[in-house]
């Protein structure tokens, strides 16, 4: 009989995963459980549909048919709630026991509540599904007044949302800036200014010390650190993600948040896997572990993961250690906006200023570049990529990278480490 593969998660790494099994062994007894209603949907998209400025139907990427077609069993509103490693089962909500070969924990994160009165207060809301793409979106359209807090990748998200819906919003931020572990006050700027102009105002040296409701306890206002009052019948809070792993406490996995995997995606349990955002993987380019909440990276996982599944069952398929450079892009303003690698670690940064709406930061730690963030110009973000890929030590060769567009010759010999 054929080893029974069973993914817990319909996200990009999920689906991913059943993907490559499936084309490597198009028998394969593949399930995939998700607790979401619905299967792969593009998650980066569901911010547009938010705004606005799409549809339903270009979201989705797998209907139904296409799990039928590779004859994959998709299980949805199926919450998984334990694993026990040694009965190789799988407990749903409904009591239900599964039994696998070969297991893949693909079940990305939770978007954390603010701990703060009335977080749960009608009106509040946070950004992870479709489903909250829907709500959001439907509340953002009657809405006159909003509040964002969370200044990373997926707060100005919630931003762009209530200014495309016109919502008269304030960008509550804890600093000065935002994503100030990113960007200097010079490359923020540019951000506070793009927001600006959709009707944002970033309000610094804040946060939301509580929430106001009415009375039908409907949001009514958020009160900042500051005392300051600011009337929102929205909110939207992206404070970061509590990642799923809950279900991996009968198991001996280290769980750090995240859990921990090597660079073929196993865990430290025999037969259980993990890809995507869940992951503390073992980064062979930086030589530590590493997480990464992006999607090219959760696909780049679940194949890998899905392949090594099979290899570990005695097919015959190849595996690479994992070995990704991620990028991330914001589309909401006029200008481009692509963060790359890891650009929050280091030890060492360089940046420039090219005019308006054009900026480059570079992050090094011992040396070699690590990760970056361009503003307005995306030109040479495959020529950092490349540089990051081979490990190249080139921290002494500054004003060359931030040069308009450097040639790669240009740089002197870059020691490999
Ligand atoms: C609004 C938004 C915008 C984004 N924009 C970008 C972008 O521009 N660029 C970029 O690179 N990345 C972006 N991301 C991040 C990117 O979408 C994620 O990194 C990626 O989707 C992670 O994929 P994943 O499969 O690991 O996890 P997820 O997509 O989170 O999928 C995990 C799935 O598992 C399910 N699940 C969890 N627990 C269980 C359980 N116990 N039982 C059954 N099912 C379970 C979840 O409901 C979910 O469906 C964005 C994310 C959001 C929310």
């Amino acid at each position: 009989m054929s080893a029974s593969y069973v993914i817990i998660g319909d996200g990009i790494a999920g689906s991913s995963a059943a993907e490559a099994i499936h084309e490597e062994a198009p028998d394969a007894d593949i399930t995939v459980l998700t607790d979401e209603g619905e299967t792969l949907y593009n998650r980066i998209l569901i911010k547009e549909y938010a705004k606005g400025k799409l549809p339903e139907a270009p979201i989705s990427i797998h209907d139904p048919e296409w799990y039928d077609e590779r004859d994959i069993d998709i299980q949805l509103n199926t919450l998984v709630t334990r694993i026990n490693p040694d009965a190789h089962t799988v407990e749903t909500h409904e009591g239900t026991e599964i039994e696998y070969d070969k297991l893949l924990v693909a079940a990305g994160g939770t978007p954390n509540d603010l701990p703060v009165e009335n977080a749960d207060a009608d009106g509040v809301h946070h950004f992870w599904t479709f489903e909250d793409a829907r709500r959001i979106r439907e509340h953002a359209e009657a809405a006159d007044t909003g509040v964002v807090v969370g200044a990373g990748l997926l707060g100005i998200d919630l931003a762009a949302i209530c200014g495309g819906q016109d919502v008269d919003a304030k960008y509550l931020m804890r600093g000065n800036r935002w994503w100030r572990y990113a960007l200097s006050e010079a490359g923020a700027e540019i951000i506070h200014e793009g927001l600006r102009e959709k009707g944002v105002e970033p309000v610094f040296e804040s946060g939301v010390d509580h929430f106001e409701v009415d009375d039908d306890g409907a949001l009514a206002a958020a009160v900042d650190g500051n005392g300051v009052r600011h009337d929102a019948d929205f909110a939207g809070v992206a404070i970061g993600l509590d990642f799923n792993v809950e279900i991996l406490q009968d198991t001996d996995a280290t769980i750090e948040n995240g859990v921990h995997v090597d660079e073929y995606m196993r865990t430290e349990v025999d037969d259980i896997y993990a890809a995507g955002d869940i992951t503390q993987y073992w980064d062979t380019i930086l030589d530590e572990r590493a997480q990464n909440g992006s999607w090219g990276s959760a696909k780049q996982q679940g194949a890998l993961a899905g392949r090594t599944m099979l290899a570990d069952s005695g097919h015959d398929v190849e595996i690479e250690p994992f070995r990704w450079v991620s990028s991330y892009s914001i589309t909401h303003f006029d200008f481009p906006f692509l963060s790359f690698g890891f650009p929050t670690i280091g030890d060492e940064t360089c940046e420039r200023s090219y005019g308006d709406n054009e900026w480059r930061r570079l992050a090094f730690k011992d040396g070699q570049l690590v990760g970056g963030v361009l503003i307005g110009n995306l030109a040479p973000q495959s020529k950092y990529k490349q540089l990051i890929k081979e490990e190249a030590v080139v921290a002494d060769q500054q004003d060359v990278l931030l040069q308009d567009n450097f040639e790669m010759d240009e740089l002197g010999a870059a020691t490999q480490q």
